[in-house]
């Protein structure tokens, strides 16, 4: 029995002894390289998928993803019976708190016009709002947008929370699917952006999702690039019917050069950063996967592949 691990050399070289600590029977191929047998590897660890992995290893049981995200898979590909699953880990909803605290002070303190205020050696005071009399909206109720709404609670924000299916937090507005988008986004200051990426949530940050959302309204987005039209935001921000921009993804990234995110006056832009997944930590959440894979309890971060999260 042997995991193949196609990742970088150096997350390998960390999670190597802690498989051999942890799980003494299990081979760990590092690389393509080492597979002495295609017919033992029954797991895979990797951020991208082998094309049409069960023809080469036929005895594969489940993939595991080296990161949050699995929109880099295609499912299609998979017999129903490989499983899919993604790093759960703490570290990643603790990194992911400060991240979209970050953004949404930023953003409700007008960071964007100080820093290009500074640069032009300008001083000019604005408007100070408070915190009170705004919403933060979060698009996105998993284990990510739970715990950024946690951490937004002692700032004395509003909070709302929108998500495909129904569900209740203490403290926050919630609203579900298509149809209570509009509400959603009409009482939202500042909306977060932390959906999965699949077929639903494409292009989602759109012309008309923009224009749906209050005058002023800032975005900060920590989810996928591809879920946002560059073009509606820029217009949003030109015209000023959104204030400002907090973005940690773009399509592709890196942007090039001449793109107008890196200069443009009312957006910040980090380059992929909210969350890094600590490459120990990585390595046990992996392990504890196969074990409960093996032991037949449920595994952390499991994905509904028809699901597409
Ligand atoms: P999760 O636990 O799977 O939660 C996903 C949430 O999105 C769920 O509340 C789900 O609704 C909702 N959702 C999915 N499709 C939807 C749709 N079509 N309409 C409305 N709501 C929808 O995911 P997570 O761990 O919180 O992570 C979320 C995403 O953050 C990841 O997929 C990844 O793209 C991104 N991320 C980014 C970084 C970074 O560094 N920038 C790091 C980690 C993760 P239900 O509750 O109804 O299922």
């Amino acid at each position: 029995m042997a995991l193949l691990y196609l990742s970088h050399k150096e997350r390998g070289e960390v999670w190597k002894p802690i498989f051999a600590r942890e799980l003494p029977e299990l081979e760990f191929y590092d690389g393509l390289e080492a597979v002495r047998d295609p017919s033992k590897v029954r797991f895979i660890a990797t951020w991208n998928a082998p094309a049409d992995p069960v023809k080469t290893y036929p005895n594969l049981e489940m993939i595991l993803s080296v990161g949050a995200g699995v929109d880099q898979f295609d499912f299609r590909s998979l017999p129903e019976h490989v499983k899919v699953a993604r790093m759960v880990t703490p570290s990643i909803a603790e990194m992911m708190r400060d991240y979209v605290v970050l953004g949404v002070l930023a953003m409700h303190r007008q960071l964007p016009r100080y820093i290009a205020q500074q640069r032009d050696k300008v001083w000019s005071g604005g408007r100070v709002d408070l915190a009170r009399r705004k919403t933060v909206g979060v698009m996105g109720l998993g284990q990510l947008g739970t715990a950024v709404l946690e951490a937004l609670r002692p700032f004395g924000f509003k909070l709302a929370g929108w998500g495909r299916s129904p569900r209740a937090l203490d403290g926050v507005a919630t609203f579900a699917g298509q149809e209570e988008l509009p509400a959603f986004l009409a009482g939202t200051d500042i909306l977060v952006c932390l959906l999965p990426l699949t077929k639903e949530t494409e292009d989602i940050l759109d012309a008309q999702l923009f224009a749906a959302l209050p005058k002023g309204a800032a975005l900060v987005h920590a989810g996928r690039g591809r879920q946002l039209d560059h073009d509606a935001l820029l217009d949003a921000l030109d015209t000023g019917h959104l204030e400002g921009a907090f973005l940690d993804v773009t399509e592709p990234e890196p942007l090039p050069v001449e793109h107008r995110f890196w200069s443009h006056p009312s957006l910040v832009l980090t380059p992929h950063v909210a969350t890094v997944t600590d490459f120990e930590e990585g390595a046990l959440a992996a392990v504890e996967c196969l074990r409960a894979h093996e032991e037949g309890r449920p595994i952390p971060g499991l994905v509904d592949k028809a699901r597409g999260y």
